[in-house]
């Protein structure tokens, strides 16, 4: 039996939806979180690769969930020509469908209660004030009430529309993404592997994801803009064709993922967003597990406060957009600029990425140090860098 009211009603149990849910009972809410499928993780839209230091606030490392450890990053640029980035051990490429359910655990150890096979369908309004969620729980219509919504429901999400937010994404800012978990195939467990150019991937890159020494996630992800008139499943299938001509596919992914970044919009009173949903994604990266969970806790954390205070509208829970600004939000405004740049980079410039990476003795590696290198190099990135810090220090 659930309740009639909970605190806080979570719409998904992703990462995000996950360790808010958590995060809100942590701090004191009666929480109660609503996953559409018959299981968190499933069905795995994601390449599944993550940093250590991202995840390790939020789970303790388990090998049930850890497919391989990865020691470097490879990019290849057009030509072929390659680079390596040592990062001993510091890469994970994970099991998700364990992974999920795992982080759903640990919100339930703190008191959620989770319902799969939920589908939230709309919100309820009294007197023009959100106060609860409709749903079916197994086909049967219901709804439960509550103070505080978090829409952590995927990159589609529904929630921020209901609530009259406007998430539309421009066709330049959500990469259409296709992913084959390729087996009987040869790869090192210890890298993942990044091709970069506008033949193989035009506006994206080419993932390889290793599972094991025989099996990995080959994927692509391109800008809507780039792909009118070649899908990324045309390139994809070329590059497979070529690459690993011997290949099974044995899971077969479709997916979207944002590249922009999080609007004041996607608070309003008594609801707010958080990871795909309030597209807490890096944009050049498109990663979005660690980002999502950084969301979801400080998005948990004000519900839980929210709740403490009894105050529910927008100008309370707009400490959660201030405290993600500080956190991830304003870097991923820069992050957004730069990667305008990348739409537009020539084959020639991503050959000089490469070689310039080349040149980076191992032991000063460092985004800092790449950062500044690469400031060097173009001294207009530095300008359209500093454009985005200022612009997003004006708009505080
Ligand atoms: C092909 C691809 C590869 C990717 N690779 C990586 C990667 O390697 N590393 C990385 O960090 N990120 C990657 N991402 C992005 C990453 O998958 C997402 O950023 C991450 O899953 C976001 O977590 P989330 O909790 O916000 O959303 P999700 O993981 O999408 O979870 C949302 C949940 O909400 C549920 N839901 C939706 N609507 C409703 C509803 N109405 N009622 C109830 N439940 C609902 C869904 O079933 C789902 O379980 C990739 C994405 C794609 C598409």
């Amino acid at each position: 039996m659930i309740r009639k009211f909970y605190d806080v009603v979570v719409i998904g149990a992703g990462p995000a939806g996950s360790v808010a849910a958590r995060y809100a009972a942590m701090g004191g809410a009666s929480v109660l979180m609503l996953e559409r499928d018959r299981e968190p993780g499933i069905p795995v839209r994601c390449a599944e690769g993550v940093s250590v230091n991202g995840i390790e606030p939020y789970i303790d490392i388990d090998e049930s969930w850890v497919a391989a450890r990865i020691n470097h990053a490879k990019l290849v640029g057009p030509s072929g020509n390659s680079a390596f980035l040592r990062n001993n051990g510091a890469g994970l490429v994970l099991e998700r469908r364990i992974f999920d359910v795992r982080l759903c655990e640990l919100a339930i150890a703190q008191g959620v209660r989770l319902l799969t096979k939920a589908n939230a369908t709309g919100l309820i309004r009294k007197n023009g004030v959100v106060s609860g969620v409709e749903f079916t729980h197994d086909g049967v219509e219901t709804s439960v009430a509550c103070n505080i919504v978090i829409g952590a429901d995927g990159v589609e999400s529904r929630v921020g529309r209901w609530a009259g937010m406007d998430t539309a994404l421009a066709l330049k800012d959500l990469d259409t993404c296709v992913q084959y978990t390729l087996d009987g195939i040869d790869v090192n467990p210890e890298y993942c592997e990044f091709q970069f150019g506008n033949e193989i991937s035009p506006g994206g890159y080419v993932w390889i994801f290793p599972k094991s020494n025989h099996s990995a996630n080959v994927g692509i992800g391109i800008a809507g803009v780039k792909a009118k008139d070649k899908g990324p499943k045309e390139y994809l299938d070329t590059f497979v064709a070529k690459r690993f001509p011997e290949a099974s596919a044995t899971y077969t992914v479709y997916g979207g993922v944002p590249t922009s970044y999080m609007k004041d919009e996607y608070v309003q009173d008594n609801v707010i967003l958080a990871g795909d949903a309030a597209r807490q994604v890096n944009p050049i990266t498109g990663g979005g597990i660690v980002q999502g969970m950084i969301g979801g806790q400080l998005a948990g954390e004000t519900a839980a406060e929210a709740v403490k205070a009894g105050k529910f509208n927008r100008r309370f829970l707009m400490s959660y957009k201030r405290k993600w600004d500080k956190r991830l939000g304003d870097n991923q405004k820069v992050m957004f600029r730069l990667k305008e740049r990348f739409l537009g980079m020539t084959d020639g410039k991503f050959e000089n990425l490469v070689n310039f990476i080349k040149t980076i003795p191992e032991d000063k590696f460092s985004m800092s140090y790449l950062f500044k290198e690469a400031v060097k190099e173009d001294p207009k990135l530095m300008m359209d860098v500093a454009k985005s810090f200022i612009l997003s220090k004006l708009k505080k």
